[in-house]
């Protein structure tokens, strides 16, 4: 029977020692999963969140992998699975930017761009849905961005691999949605985290200029949006890339 409730309660989230994955991994927590998240290089900020998560009764596991690398988000799985049970909810968000014109692009920025963003993704969603198959349920929550529906110049990389995550969440929806698995994309707009932190004033001016709210967003207004779709709250919605972006897109 398809869970209709937290009844598993382990999350799985990719990139969440800092940014909009930590404040998913602190909302999914109070929600009562256990979470066990990757991070790629920074061990302080992920060994601090997951001693937070301890510190209020909840099972925790920080795993250092690399989303772009299989062998690595598999292994981060399997751990998951081993230590704390199997996956009911995956939520990626890592990801990485390197803005540049496409005429000065060198083949590394796009490659590095797409290997995290979009097969970050694959590897993730392909490490986890067999079991979900297997149990005829699960809630996959992919971090994509407005880049991806509307392009943004200087980041025709970026753009495209968050195209690509949209297409990637309707085209598993339809997959996936008879044995109870939902798949949805989360597409923000400007984030206060340290990935928008280095905008420059002019910039971030600009942004400002065309956000009709009037400031950036909050990463916990994210994780609020990511635990809404994470419950059984959102049991009837799939397939769907959901805009946060304080009308920036309007
Ligand atoms: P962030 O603050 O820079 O945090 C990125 C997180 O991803 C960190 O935990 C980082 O771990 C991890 N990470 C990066 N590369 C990784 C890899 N190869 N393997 C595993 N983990 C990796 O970024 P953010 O602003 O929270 O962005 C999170 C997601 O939201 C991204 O997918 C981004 O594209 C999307 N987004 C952000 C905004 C925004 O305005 N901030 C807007 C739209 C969409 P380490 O610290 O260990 O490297």
């Amino acid at each position: 029977m398809a869970l209709t409730t937290n009844e598993s309660r382990v999350a799985l989230v990719s990139g969440g020692s800092r940014g909009i994955g930590r404040a998913v991994v602190h909302r999914l927590a109070e929600d009562g999963f256990d979470v066990s998240f990757c991070y790629r290089s920074d061990e302080q900020a992920a060994l601090t969140l997951e001693k937070e998560l301890g510190e209020r009764g909840r099972r925790a596991l920080a795993v250092r992998a690399d989303v772009a690398d299989a062998a690595s988000v598999r292994a981060w799985v399997a751990r998951t699975e081993d230590e704390l049970g199997p996956v009911d909810t995956a939520v990626t968000s890592a990801g990485i930017t390197r803005d540049k014109p496409l005429l000065l692009m060198k083949d590394d920025e796009w490659n590095d761009v797409l290997d995290v963003n979009l097969d970050g993704v694959y590897h993730v969603a392909r490490s986890v849905i067999f079991e979900m198959m297997k149990r005829k349920a699960g809630r996959i929550v992919l971090i994509s961005s407005v880049s991806g529906v509307y392009g943004n110049a200087t980041q025709t990389n970026y753009s495209a691999s968050k195209a690509g995550i949209n297409g990637f969440a309707m085209a598993l929806s339809k997959e996936v949605g008879r044995y109870g698995i939902r798949v949805n994309a989360v597409a923000p707009g400007f984030i206060e985290t340290d990935m928008t932190a280095d905008l420059t004033d002019k910039l971030r001016d600009r942004a400002l200029a065309q956000i009709p709210l009037g400031r950036l967003g909050r990463p916990e207004e994210v994780a609020d949006l990511v635990a809404f779709l994470a419950s059984p709250r959102a049991d009837y919605i799939t397939g769907s890339v959901l805009q946060i972006d304080g009308g920036l897109t309007i």
